[in-house]
């Protein structure tokens, strides 16, 4: 029996990638949507999550895909109803609302699945298993886009709890925790904030591994021409390059073919969540989020020149 679920913030990522990996997949059929403006051909649709799960009795299973602010309160309803829940990245405004959903999921013997779609790009497994055998001496982060082309109109990511680029930035972070056979923390950033809005266009971060390695990660949202999302990771025995958002993968230089059998990203991820809700198990992994916020406690300040949407 397919799991029935309901869809929650009907933008960009929505249309893109969630409504085509549920409808390809057999184990969940999409049943209502709910989303303030938007709608959804063929689907029960609701303005707004409370009304979708008062209206549709037999819903499974939700799926939030609206900016983080808006993460919480749905989330929230859906597992006092008694819903499974999948959280889009970012994954929260505040690092306690992960927590206090992840307390709440447990409570009611629900899964809450809070995604990194970053993690399950074609590189990142082999990556994974490369390093875990290797000595880090040192890393960088580049993660480099044109706002304007990738968002469009989003002033949700330049208001409070939109994270700017780190709305992007935390997929590289999401995928660095993967990877590091240990943990890092932010040692120093420094985030440029425009001066006409609230969250940062561009940051610098020293991230420092428990070995005492530095990894020095650079986002920026104002990348005109080529983009870049690269992870370069140097060991004493080789040197790693993730490109293309962990899409593919070099050692020492040559590319490594990816494994052509692999789904795409939203369809592993929908694939997993099934696994998840069939196993009554939740997976909840927020240290990218922290890092973020570590570097929102700990950061210098600079502003820069103004920024329109
Ligand atoms: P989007 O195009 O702005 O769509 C989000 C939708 O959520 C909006 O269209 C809006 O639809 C609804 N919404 C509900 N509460 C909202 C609020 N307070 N402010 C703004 N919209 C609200 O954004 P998106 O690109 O799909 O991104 C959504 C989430 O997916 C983000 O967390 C983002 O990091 C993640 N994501 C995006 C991408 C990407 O390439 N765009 C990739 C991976 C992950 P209504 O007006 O109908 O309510």
């Amino acid at each position: 029996m397919a799991l029935k679920l309901g869809l929650v913030g009907i933008g960009k990522i929505a249309r893109d990638q969630h409504i085509p990996a549920l409808t390809a997949d057999p184990r969940f059929e999409l049943v209502a949507c709910a989303s303030r403006n938007a709608r959804v051909d063929g689907v029960a649709n609701f303005a707004d999550v409370e009304t979708m799960l008062a209206e549709v009795k037999d819903l499974d299973a939700i799926s939030i895909c609206t900016p983080p602010q808006a993460h919480f309160e749905a989330a929230l309803a859906a597992l006092r109803a008694g819903k499974h829940v999948m959280l889009e990245k970012p994954p929260a405004a505040t690092t306690r609302h992960i927590a206090l959903l992840q307390a709440e999921a447990q409570r009611q013997g629900r899964t809450l699945f809070q995604t990194w779609h970053s993690r399950l790009a074609a590189g990142v497994d082999a990556a994974r298993e490369w390093l875990s055998s290797r000595t880090l001496t040192g890393g960088t982060i580049t993660w480099k886009e044109d706002v304007h082309h990738w968002h469009p109109g989003q002033q949700w990511i330049f208001e409070p709890g939109g994270l700017g680029v780190f709305d992007p930035g935390i997929n590289a972070l999401s995928v660095l925790t993967e990877v590091l056979p240990g943990e890092a923390v932010v040692h120093e950033a420094t985030l440029d904030f425009p001066e006409n809005q609230q969250a940062p266009i561009a940051a610098q971060l020293a991230l420092r591994t428990e070995a005492g390695v530095m990894v020095n990660a650079e986002f920026d949202f104002r990348q005109k021409g080529e983009q870049t999302w690269d992870i370069e990771l140097v060991t004493t025995t080789g040197r790693l390059k993730l490109t293309h958002g962990g899409g593919a993968l070099q050692i020492d230089g040559q590319p490594l073919a990816a494994d052509a059998a692999l789904a795409g990203e939203y369809p592993r991820l929908y694939a997993r969540f099934a696994e998840l809700c069939m196993a009554g198990e939740s997976e909840v992994d927020w240290r990218p989020f922290q890092l973020v916020a570590d570097a929102f406690l700990v950061g210098r300040r600079r502003i820069v020149a103004a920024h329109q949407v």
